[in-house]
């Protein structure tokens, strides 16, 4: 029972998904001693639903995995394994006995009546009553954990993720970009199946085309109703481990996991034309006009966010409901190289 109480109490005093989940790996080991474990996140998308191994302990020891950046070396489809996918169907815990007498046994953390979190726990043994409510409690407080700090970050008229986690996530992302430039694909495991880096990441800035015209002429209601169908336009169109902002009032923001200039472009047109064919109650036709630009190893926030409006307010200027590369122009002498300063030291 301390035991209990102190391992919830270290989950209770971090706020970063990554600690979360390595604080609940060591409880669960510490507790239960479970043969293996796996916590997998789970990434519900317009087709298909994603689980990512982000923390656990197998044969080779206990692993832990940036939260806030899926692998995909470490994502698969949640078809793939029979029991994760029998757990997400039935939205409770399911079990299965091996072959070698163990028991394999999956909580579901749901949300909104979708999983957002699997934990699988292989055990030799089965359990006495009183561990198996401590661990049911356990899960749960993790839940309860995982709610606070999602509803603590989410954009509460969409449910993306709110401009003030963003600057976490692009240094989580840049932070990676630039330790593989320097380090290479070192360690126990190859980052990448193929072995190179896969492009580069891209962000994108997206702002509603006219958006005033809307609420003018159907009142203030009507447009955030417009957000929320847009948001989830979104969703579908962007990979699963793309990451998704509300940026402000209108603006939207992506930030696109590594892949070419062609491709980003491709993901982007998708989502343009998907807003473009879609008819939204009472109003009709929207458009959205888009500018993105590559991650540089050095940006800070606005240097990104500064190219990529560039780029958004040449396809203001050009018609709207276009996507615009800030590179692509600037290559082809339509937007001036914006100059870096280099050496400047930003105090404040
Ligand atoms: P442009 O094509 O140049 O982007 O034109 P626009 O009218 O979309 O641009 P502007 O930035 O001038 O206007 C944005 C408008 O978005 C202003 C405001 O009425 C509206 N807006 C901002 N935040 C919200 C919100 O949360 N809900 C609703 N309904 N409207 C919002
Ligand atoms: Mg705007
Ligand atoms: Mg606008």
């Amino acid at each position: 029972m301390l035991e209990l109480i102190s391992h919830v109490v270290q989950i209770s005093a971090r706020r970063d998904r990554t600690e979360i989940n390595s604080a609940m790996v060591d409880a669960l080991l510490d507790l239960f001693h479970p043969q293996r474990l796996t916590i997998f996140r789970c990434y519900a998308g317009g087709k298909k639903t994603m689980v990512f191994a982000c923390a656990g302990a197998g044969p080779n020891g206990q692993f832990l995995r940036n939260a806030y950046l899926p692998d995909r070396d470490y994502c698969q489809a949640i078809e793939r394994d029979p029991l994760l996918s029998r757990c997400r169907k039935e939205m409770s815990v399911v079990l299965d006995i091996l072959d070698d007498g163990s028991h394999r046994i999956v909580f579901p953390v749901i949300r909104l009546d979708e999983p957002v979190y699997l934990i699988d726990l292989s055990l030799s043994e089965e359990f006495s009553a009183d561990q198996r409510v401590s661990l049911m409690g356990l899960i749960e407080y993790f839940g309860n954990h995982i709610a606070l700090l999602d509803y603590g970050e989410a954009d509460t008229l969409t449910g993306l993720a709110s401009r003030k986690t963003f600057d976490k996530h692009l240094f989580e992302l840049l932070g990676r970009a630039a330790t593989d430039e320097v380090q290479g694909y070192s360690g126990s495991t190859p980052r990448r199946r193929h072995g190179k880096p896969e492009g580069t990441h891209w962000l994108a800035v997206c702002d509603v085309d006219h958006f005033k015209r809307v609420n003018d002429d159907f009142g203030h209601l009507i447009g955030d109703e417009v957000l929320i169908m847009l948001a989830q336009a979104m969703r579908q169109s962007f990979r699963f481990d793309d990451q998704l902002f509300r940026f402000g009032g209108e603006e939207f923001v992506a930030l696109l996991q590594p892949t070419e200039q062609e491709f980003a472009t491709v993901t982007l047109e998708r989502f343009r034309k998907a807003v473009e064919t879609q008819i939204f109650s009472r109003v009709g036709h929207v458009t959205v006009s888009i500018g993105f630009s590559a991650l540089l190893p050095n940006d800070t926030p606005t240097d990104a966010i500064d190219r990529a409006d560039e780029a958004l307010y040449y396809a203001k200027r050009n018609g709207r409901n276009r996507v615009e590369c800030y590179e692509k122009l600037v290559a082809e002498g339509k937007l001036t190289a914006k100059e870096v300063a280099k050496g400047e030291v930003e105090l404040f």
